[in-house]
């Protein structure tokens, strides 16, 4: 499959991974909004947040289960953000589901 996410999760493509285990793969973002910025990916191809289902959904509990210990190892001790963007007007360009992980800066809200 031509999915570039899925492409780092093989380790066909490099990436500076911050985290791994046998399901979710964490590695920065090429093109970082924040002084930290990770993407966590379940190693799984799901297309989008609109894919989850009740028989997938346990990978999207073990992503969240793993984003507090990396942002504690990257440092990032005030908070974060967690941004999911989903489909075209949601603005997503990758379509393998991530989670961005976004810390080190505070940011305003309501999102544009
Ligand atoms: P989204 O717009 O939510 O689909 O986010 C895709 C993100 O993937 C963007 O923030 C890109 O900078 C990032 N990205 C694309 N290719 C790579 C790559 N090879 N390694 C790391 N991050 C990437
Ligand atoms: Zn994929």
């Amino acid at each position: 499959m031509d999915c570039i996410f899925c492409k780092i999760a093989n380790k066909e493509i490099p990436s500076q991974i911050v985290y791994e285990d046998e399901k979710v793969i964490a590695f920065k973002d090429l093109e970082p909004q924040a002084p930290v910025h990770f993407l966590v990916i379940p190693k799984e191809h799901i297309k989008s947040a609109d894919e989850v289902t009740l028989e997938n959904c346990d990978i999207i509990g073990h992503i969240f289960s793993v984003i507090p210990k990396i942002a504690k190892e990257l440092g990032v001790t005030n908070g974060y953000r967690i941004v999911n963007n989903c489909g075209e007007d949601g603005g997503q360009t990758v379509s393998h589901i991530h989670f961005h992980v976004l810390g080190g800066r505070s940011f305003a809200w309501p999102a544009g």
